[in-house]
């Protein structure tokens, strides 16, 4: 990824407080990223790609969450979409599909719906065979990117071979299905006002009787084999672009404490402020340990990555919850506002800790595991 640091910098230059405010990315900057290979950096390159290694991708997501959460949970769903169809696509839905999310197109993937947010057991929305096509029926939501997406990646109960599942579709798989935006029956609807990532263009969906061929649905079946595979991305992904959230705030704090006097010295040099900066470069060196030896386990394709990545994921988002917090703490009223730097990290980090599995559900997961490895 050589070179990608300095042009997506000079690219967002000092504009991320400009498009939060408005809740909107430039559409032509996520396709320019997206044909040039970043906002799905590890897709090899045989599909386009730029075949970057997870830790590689892990500090490019890092610099973009630094610069603008929002266009971080662009990446962070463009690289869940093709991760998704790399795992559970076969050869000819690789083929077909990747190129096209390396070659500009958008996607997002949608797995929460109304009645299935922590408990995706529940999801509802169904497809069923009728022919050669299938059709799908259900709702999503919050699904981040959507409004700006030309695919999404949809998870369904799957209904397909189940004659008697009934209006319910009350079947055990569930499958991922790709569905072009403009498909006649989807209703794409913006989150209204979010509390952070504004302009990442979170929506709910609806599909009515929405008609596809039947090579849309994803060979891979299976609910725990498709939520680990999505979700492991997305929160190896979060967990970085945290990273850059605290390194953001800490940047912004040193360099206040270190400018801003008061009782005749710096901030920095009172040393209950100095304080604040010592815990907020522990939270960053932290996250970042974490996320390092997450990315390197999948890097070696190792079993025990599902479970580093849960750890990195909790770990990072609160740390930058924290983190943010802290950094407002330190700039007192320069932080106050809305438009400021660490506002907007405080008001993105906080969804952090909810998206890709809260931080209750990745404490459940780790205990989980301690249970079951630690005698
Ligand atoms: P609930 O599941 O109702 O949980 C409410 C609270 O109860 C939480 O604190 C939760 O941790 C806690 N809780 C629930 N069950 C348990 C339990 N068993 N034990 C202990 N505590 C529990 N969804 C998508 O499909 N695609 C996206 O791209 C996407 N992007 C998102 C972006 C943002 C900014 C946000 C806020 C959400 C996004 N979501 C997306 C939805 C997200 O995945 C859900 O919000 C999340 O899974 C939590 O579900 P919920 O909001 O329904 O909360």
């Amino acid at each position: 990824l050589a070179g990608a640091h300095a042009l997506v910098g000079d690219l967002v230059g000092d504009q991320a407080g400009a498009w939060d405010a408005s809740g909107r990315l430039p559409l032509d900057l996520l396709r320019d990223l997206g044909t040039r290979g970043l906002l799905c950096a590890e897709v090899p390159a045989s599909y386009g790609g730029r075949g970057a290694s997870s830790r590689d991708n892990g500090e490019f997501t890092a610099h973009v969450g630094g610069l603008c959460s929002s266009l971080r949970s662009i990446m962070t769903s463009q690289g869940m979409a093709a991760w998704t169809l790399q795992r559970l696509g076969d050869g000819d839905q690789r083929s077909a599909y990747l190129p096209r999310l390396t070659g500009g197109e958008l996607a997002a993937v949608g797995f929460s719906e109304p009645g299935a947010g922590s408990d995706l057991s529940a999801i509802a929305t169904r497809v069923r065979g009728d022919g050669e096509s299938i059709v799908l029926d259900g709702e999503k939501v919050w699904v981040t990117g959507a409004y700006y997406a030309d695919l999404l990646i949809v998870f369904a109960r799957d209904g397909r071979n189940t004659e008697d599942a009934g209006a319910s579709g009350a079947t055990d798989d569930v499958v991922a299905v790709v569905v072009p935006a403009k498909s006649a029956g989807v209703t794409i609807e913006r989150v209204a006002e979010p509390l952070g990532c504004r302009a990442a263009g979170h929506a709910n969906l609806r599909f009515d009787g929405v008609r596809l061929p039947s090579s849309a649905v994803l060979s891979g079946t299976g609910l725990s084999l498709l939520v680990t595979t999505a979700l492991s991305y997305g929160r190896i992904s979060v967990a970085w672009g945290c990273v850059g959230i605290l390194r953001a705030c800490l940047r912004a704090a040193v360099a206040h404490a270190k400018t801003r006097e008061q009782f005749g010295k710096p901030l920095a040099q009172h040393q209950l402020v100095a304080g604040h900066l010592a815990d907020l470069l522990v939270a960053e060196q932290n996250a970042a340990r974490a996320c390092e030896h997450a990315s390197e386990l999948w890097q070696r394709r190792s079993p025990e990555l599902v479970t580093a990545t849960v750890l990195a994921k909790h770990v990072s988002a609160g740390n930058a919850a924290r983190g943010a917090a802290t950094a407002v703490q330190v700039l007192a009223s320069a932080g106050a506002s809305d438009g400021t730097a660490v506002a907007r990290a405080y008001r993105d980090a906080k969804l952090m800790e909810i998206i890709e599995g809260s931080n209750e559900i990745c404490r459940l997961l780790l205990a989980e595991h301690a249970v079951a490895t630690v005698s």
